[in-house]
């Protein structure tokens, strides 16, 4: 552990291999008092830095997962600081090479952190590079080639990956297993997405009224990183429109630009529910049938679309696919209309567009 806070860098790794020194951005949490909600998490990982610290080790790998803007990057940095340690941030395809892996790794201290962010897109050869400096922080390198091919172990200091993904289910089991504490971040409620506009109003200095904060609070889906991009373009609209504070009339207004509604759901939600109802009879159907019918990539699907429907119960997940359900429905002014359905769809409580 480092004596002198004052020294400790963060770095980011990028995809040239170059490194650049980062700066904290001004909406960044940068004490854990700031980082509301995701309270068991919060405690679990205070215990384990405390613990580690105690032993002068290195905490152990840590798995942080869930939907984009939920604070795995923010936690990482502030586990960073909670540990007195160096972070050094890159990300999944920006490791190329099993040379780039070993070039990061040998350049670490003890205690020292690296930050993968889409863990679950290292190469193949990469994540096997990583599996002896995980387990054991040795490295092997193979000299030559052929039957002469010799390898050499390189010893690394101690230090933690922190690993973050918004797709869990692509990471490989054996990596999976080598994090020895997994986080899942869960969406936040809207109390403690008020806490964080809150205190981001402070930090840009413009006056917000309660109504407007439980407002933007209400629509943000659950996620900090949406909470503040409300915040910022309902802060511009009120520096065109007046120069007075953010009001909830105000606020309205700039959703209704942004096409957001009172539940949070913008564009390509509405696009994403609306294909399946019009176009599948509001399913089963498969995640490559949507995504095709409304040219969305799968992966943006499953990470951005998808999972806040789910957790709202607009969407099911059936083995025969994703099924739009009743409440989507009423939300969309769409009627439940059974009798209108095809033959072989009544009957299983399917639904019919007006
Ligand atoms: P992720 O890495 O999961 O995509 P980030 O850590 O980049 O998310 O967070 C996105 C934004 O939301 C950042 O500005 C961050 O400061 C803010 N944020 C995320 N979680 C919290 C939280 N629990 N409290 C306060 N701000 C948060």
């Amino acid at each position: 552990m480092k004596g002198n806070k004052s020294k400790l860098k963060q770095t980011k790794i990028k995809e040239n291999g170059a490194e650049e020194e980062v700066l904290f951005t001004s909406l960044r949490a940068k004490e854990w008092s700031e980082f509301h909600g995701q309270r068991p998490i919060k405690e679990s990982l205070k215990i384990t830095i405390t613990a580690a610290r105690k032993r002068k080790e290195a905490i152990e790998h840590i798995l942080l997962y869930g939907p984009p803007g939920l604070g795995k990057t923010t936690l990482s940095h502030l586990i960073a600081k909670e540990m007195e340690s160096n972070i050094r941030v890159t990300s999944g395809p920006a490791i190329e090479r099993a040379g780039d892996l070993a070039s990061i790794l040998t350049n670490l201290e003890k205690t020292d952190i690296l930050f993968i962010d889409e863990v679950h897109r290292l190469n193949k050869v990469v994540e096997e590079t990583l599996y002896p400096a995980m387990e054991d922080y040795a490295l092997d390198i193979i000299l030559g080639k052929g039957p002469s091919a010799r390898t050499l172990r390189l010893d690394l200091p101690q230090f933690t990956i922190i690993g973050a993904t918004t797709r869990i289910g692509l990471l490989s089991a054996p990596l999976r297993d080598r994090f020895g504490v997994v986080h899942r971040l869960n969406f936040y409620s809207p109390l403690e997405l008020e806490g964080i506009i809150i205190n981001a109003s402070k930090k840009l200095s413009v006056p917000i009224d309660n109504e407007s904060i439980k407002e933007i609070a209400k629509r943000a889906r659950g996620t900090p990183r949406i909470a503040l991009k409300l915040l910022k373009r309902a802060r511009d609209f009120v520096q065109v429109k007046s120069e007075g504070e953010i009001t909830k009339v105000l606020v309205e207004e700039a959703l209704k630009m942004l096409e957001v509604d009172h539940l949070g759901l913008d564009g390509s939600d509405k696009r994403f529910i609306k294909a399946i109802i019009e176009k599948h009879g509001g399913g089963p159907v498969g995640i490559e049938t949507i995504a095709a019918s409304i040219s969305e990539d799968i992966g943006t699907i499953e990470e951005v679309i998808e999972p806040y429907l789910l957790q709202i119960g607009f969407l099911k997940r059936t083995n025969k696919g994703r099924v739009i359900t009743k409440f989507a429905y009423e939300h969309l002014g769409i009627k439940f209309a059974e009798e209108n359905l095809p033959a072989g769809r009544q009957g299983k409580n399917q639904q019919k567009l007006l």
